[in-house]
């Protein structure tokens, strides 16, 4: 069984189909990334998996279950991770407190009640052991709004395992990073345990990681294969490795 299916997806918005009979699944143990020029409908179709956007055909699963209706948070509760192109952390709130929330969103409380939870030591246990061996070890205490960009997409890929998912959907974790940064991401990716679907433009990255290869252009998956199979495709190169 995988852990997720995606089945004959469309979502049009007007006249555009941005998500046009996308099928393909993410095993586990791989890392399936999906590649293709800006606007192919990569972001679209991970808001379709998350549950923020409703596509108007097809069906998602995860982990067997039938949950193209669900809303987000009982994707989050079925083991759904995520992170973003553009970054969703608190700004106003420290590393440790960005992780301590999502930590207690997964016991299924309100982050409004924040305040009350606060002095539950638990939470800020698990906040602490989620930080440990990071980059962001020496940061714990400083707020979002203040971290540098890599700082930020790690804490938010941090955010993401706080909620102890089972797949992780990683939206251009590599963007706007230096090659330094990207470097480390690349390594605190390969360290988790998780199935992945990876959307990134930095073709090394992708090498780096995927076990396998989607190419969407025009929200239509053009081929599906292997690292190797993926680089040598003349389809592909035509379309998006401009070669
Ligand atoms: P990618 O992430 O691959 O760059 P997107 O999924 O962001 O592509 O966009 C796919 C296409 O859908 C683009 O043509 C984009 O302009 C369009 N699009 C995305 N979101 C919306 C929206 N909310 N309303 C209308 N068009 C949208
Ligand atoms: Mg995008």
């Amino acid at each position: 069984m995988s852990v997720l299916r995606v089945t004959h997806l469309v979502k049009r918005f007007g006249g555009l189909v941005a998500t046009d009979d996308v099928s393909l699944t993410v095993e586990a143990g791989e890392i399936h990334a999906l590649i293709g020029p800006n606007g192919a409908g990569k972001s679209t179709l991970i808001n379709q998996l998350c549950g923020e956007l409703a596509p108007d055909g097809g069906r998602v699963e995860l982990g067997g279950r039938d949950v193209t209706r669900a809303s987000v948070p009982a994707r989050v509760a079925l083991g759904l991770g995520r992170t973003f192109q553009v970054t969703s952390l608190l700004e106003e709130a420290t590393c440790r407190e960005n992780i301590a929330m999502a930590v207690q969103a997964r016991a299924g409380l309100n982050f409004r009640i924040w305040d009350r939870i606060a002095g539950r030591q638990g939470i800020w246990d698990q906040a602490d052991a989620t930080l440990a061996g990071t980059g962001l070890v020496a940061r714990v205490d400083v707020r979002a709004q203040d971290l540098s960009h890599g700082e930020r997409k790690q804490l938010e890929l941090l955010v993401a395992l706080a909620r102890k998912p089972r797949v992780l959907l990683l939206d251009e974790p590599m963007a706007g990073l230096g090659h330094v940064e990207s470097a480390q991401m690349i390594a605190q990716l390969r360290d988790i345990p998780l199935p992945m679907l990876l959307v990134e433009h930095d073709m090394a990255a992708v090498f780096a990681l995927a076990t396998r290869i989607s190419v969407l252009v025009y929200g239509r998956i053009i081929a599906s294969g292997s690292v190797e199979d993926i680089r040598e495709n003349p389809e592909v190169r035509a379309a998006y490795l401009g070669a």
